[in-house]
């Protein structure tokens, strides 16, 4: 395998996999660059959420280009990633709250996100295993789940079988400008070298950028995820609980194999230094605790497993998506903040884009790491992801 691409990828989870995919059908030779193993972090043990709703708005024009994606997957990578276009519910217990999904239901519109709010007696007949406290439902009859640990692995086998030079178990510790283009060097001393470089390593990513005088405030923590025994396969919605009071917050999708998939409530440590993010048992109880009251009749269903992934956070909770502000030919996509899994392939095929052709019509202002200014250096950025981690 050569050394030397059009595009080096850095980091192999759903944004690095897809946009290595798309990259490899405009005719771009690409190197895919994993520390681990392709969808080993967030992408690989995450809900499966594929919601488009209650995203910020500046997110919806690349969440429905991802959605088209999901629904293309199997034909696009030849293998099932278990998409499931079931359809999603977000469901309130507070009147305001209800308010909000009105307001956010006819803002979503102009944007290609048709929901529809529904209270009183049509909840229930709608949904009628709901918890009575249940004061309203907002749907996106689109939106779905799919398979985590399929995914992000799918997209770079699909890549490599379409040329793309996957290499994983290599660490990328230096990544330096130089004249034509980028040398990129792993741990082991190994070099790559290409024109343009993406830099899209999770919660890893800010260690790369501030090499460029770009560091970012991310900070790392781990959504808890529990799943329950299986029980006849009933429940074809993905659910969740919107609610300004973070305890409440539960969401639940049952596959076909019969298990109900759980996460919501506060989230817990996640450590980048060692990669390893935490279950604390309080927050699972409470969890199945708001899980009993959303759907009384699942009360008895018993937990099986618990987990948690290392997931990047931005204090705005929007993303950083685009190119440099600092360097010509470098790009970043990082920092989804517990929202990247349905998005990365819509990211994957805009980065594609703009990579190759120089523009793209999705907007990436609000995602620009311009917004974090250019103030530490490498070194205090360091410490800083060693002290949140
Ligand atoms: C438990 C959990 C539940 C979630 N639920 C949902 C959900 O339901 N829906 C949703 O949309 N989102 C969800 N998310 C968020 C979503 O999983 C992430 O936002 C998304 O997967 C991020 O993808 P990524 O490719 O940017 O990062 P990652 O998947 O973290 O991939 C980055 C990759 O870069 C590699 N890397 C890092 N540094 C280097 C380096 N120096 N050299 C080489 N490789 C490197 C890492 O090993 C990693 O594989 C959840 C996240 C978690 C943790």
């Amino acid at each position: 395998m050569t050394d030397r691409a059009d595009v080096i990828v850095i980091g192999g989870g759903i944004v690095g996999t897809s946009t290595a995919f798309f990259l490899r059908r405009r005719k771009r030779s690409v190197i895919l660059i994993e520390r681990g193993l392709t969808g080993q972090q967030a992408s690989g043990v995450n809900f499966g959420g594929v919601r488009r709703q209650g995203r910020a708005l500046s997110q919806l024009a690349m969440s429905n280009r991802a959605l088209d994606i999901w629904y293309r997957a199997q034909s696009l990578l030849g293998e099932d990633v278990e998409f499931l276009p079931s359809g999603h519910t977000r469901v309130c217990y507070h009147a305001h709250d209800a308010e909000y999904f009105h307001r956010y239901a006819a803002e979503a519109r102009a944007y290609g996100l048709d929901l529809e709010v529904l209270d009183g007696a049509a909840l229930f007949r709608r949904f009628p295993f709901l918890g009575r406290e249940v004061l309203a439902a907002s749907i996106s009859p689109r939106d779905g789940h799919a398979n985590p640990r399929l995914a992000a692995p799918a997209f770079g086998r699909a890549a490599a079988r379409l040329g793309a030079n996957l290499v994983e178990n290599a660490d990328i510790v230096r990544v330096e400008k130089e004249a034509g283009g980028f040398r990129v060097q792993s741990a082991t001393g190994a070099v790559w070298r290409a024109e343009q470089v993406l830099i899209c390593a999770g919660a890893w990513a800010g260690a790369l950028s501030a090499q460029f005088g770009e560091p970012v405030p991310l900070v790392t923590r781990g959504p808890q995820m529990a799943v329950t025994e299986p029980v006849p396969y009933r429940f074809m919605h993905s659910m969740g609980v919107y609610t300004s009071i973070k305890e409440e917050s539960v969401y639940f999708r049952q596959i076909p194999r019969g298990n109900l998939v759980l996460g919501g409530g506060a989230p817990g440590p996640a450590d980048a230094l060692t990669r390893r993010a935490s279950v604390l048992p309080g927050n699972t109880v409470q969890q199945i605790a708001q899980f009993r009251r959303l759907v009384p009749a699942l009360a008895p269903l018993h937990v099986i497993r618990v987990w948690s992934g290392v997931e990047s956070y931005l204090p705005d909770s929007e993303p950083v998506i685009g190119p440099s502000s600092t360097t010509d030919g470098l790009f970043y996509a990082f920092g989804f903040s517990g929202s990247g899994f349905q998005i990365g392939p819509g990211v994957g095929e805009t980065l594609a884009e703009l990579l190759d052709a120089g523009s793209t019509d999705i907007p990436l202002e609000p995602f620009s790491i311009a917004r974090f200014g250019r103030t530490a250096s490498a070194a205090s950025v360091h410490v800083q992801t060693a002290s949140e981690a």
